[in-house]
């Protein structure tokens, strides 16, 4: 692949190095094309439009193995997204400061995920994993649910099942 571009941006080195993965340019490319879209969540296919935009060659199958990379490594949260053609992951850069005071409530379903900033809740749920020996650590909580969206569709689907019977 070829030089990047535009090195400025230190901080996609900084993140890259805190959480232990090599600055690669596919890696470093990715994370400043999710860095530009200011909190927004992308999927592969519009990462990849963007480099080709920009005039860097990624192949879509390098961007999702990068991705997948980095959501384990911890730097990006995935949702997914639906679309005609079925669900999508998108990706999105785990916001800097997800400090000791926030938690993620995530969807089960779809796995959209808010971040709530609670220090008291987030507190009380730490005093209560102690009681029973276990500690968050330098986690950021999530707690599982089920988001609005996802509970009407089970219910219209569930009505529809019942009228139909
Ligand atoms: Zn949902």
């Amino acid at each position: 692949m070829q030089d990047i571009p535009y090195q400025g941006d230190g901080r996609v080195f900084d993140s890259l190095r805190a959480v232990r993965l090599r600055p690669t340019s596919a890696r470093i490319c990715i994370l400043q094309v999710l860095t530009g879209t200011q909190r927004q969540a992308m999927n592969a296919e519009s990462i990849y439009q963007q480099l080709l935009h920009i005039g860097i060659a990624v192949s879509l199958g390098t961007i999702y193995r990068v991705l997948k990379e980095m959501e384990q490594a911890g730097l990006l949260l995935r949702e997914r997204e639906a679309s005609a053609s079925g669900n999508k992951a998108r990706y999105l850069i785990k916001p800097e400061r997800v400090a000791a005071d926030s938690c993620y409530l995530v969807c089960r379903v779809c796995e959209r995920s808010v971040l709530v900033q609670d220090a008291p809740l987030v507190e009380q749920l730490r005093q209560a994993a102690a009681v029973h020996g276990m500690e968050i650590g330098a986690n950021v909580l999530s707690v599982q649910m089920r988001c609005s969206q996802c509970a009407e569709d089970a219910q219209a689907g569930r009505g529809r099942a019942l009228r139909a019977g």
